[in-house]
C-alpha cells in the first residue's frame, strides 16, 4: 500500500490511536509539534481539499474532531487547541492523504508559526497515549 495513513487504517502499520469511528481515525503524530499532537484522518483516501470527495471526507471528520478536542482538553489537560491543515507540497503537506492536525496549546507557550517539531514531546508519546486512552502516566 503506497499511502502510510491507509496502511495505518488497514492495521498494516502501528499507530497510537486515540479515537476510531466508522468514518475516521485519530492517532498521535509520530513527530509532534506539542505533547498530544494528534492527526484526525478520514478512512476514505482523499489526497487534499481540492480532490473529488474532499467535502464528504471533511464532513466525516466532524465527530472525531470534537471527540479528540475534548480528550486533549480534559485528559492532558491542555488549555487550548490549534487546528492545522496542509494541502500540496507548497502548502507543507508531507502525507498525501487528507488530514487535520489538532495541536494542544498551553497558556503562554511559544508561537506555532513555523510548525517547528518539539523533540521533547516526541519522547513522551507512549505516556501521552496512555493519558489520552484513559490511563494515567
Ligand atoms: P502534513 O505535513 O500535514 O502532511 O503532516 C503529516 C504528518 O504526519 C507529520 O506531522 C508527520 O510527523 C506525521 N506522520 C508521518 N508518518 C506518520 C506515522 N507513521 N505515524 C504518525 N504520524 C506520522
Amino acid at each position: 500500500m503506497d499511502c502510510v495513513f491507509c496502511s495505518i487504517i488497514a492495521g498494516q502499520l502501528p499507530a497510537r490511536f486515540v479515537h476510531q469511528d466508522d468514518r475516521a481515525v485519530a492517532f498521535l503524530d509520530i513527530n509532534p509539534l506539542r505533547r498530544g499532537h494528534t492527526l484526525v484522518v478520514p478512512r476514505l483516501h482523499v489526497v487534499d481539499l481540492t480532490s473529488d470527495g474532499a467535502a464528504e471526507a471533511v464532513a466525516s471528520l466532524a465527530p472525531a474532531l470534537q471527540a479528540v478536542s475534548r480528550l486533549l482538553i480534559e485528559r492532558l489537560p491542555a488549555d487550548g487547541i490549534s487546528l492545522l491543515q496542509a494541502n500540496r507540497a507548497a502548502g507543507g503537506q508531507e502525507v498525501f492523504h487528507l488530514h487535520f492536525h489538532l495541536v494542544p496549546r498551553w497558556s503562554g507557550d511559544r508561537p506555532l508559526n513555523d510548525w517547528t517539531k518539539d523533540p521533547e514531546a516526541g519522547t513522551a508519546l507512549d505516556a501521552i497515549h496512555l493519558q489520552l486512552s484513559g490511563g494515567t502516566s
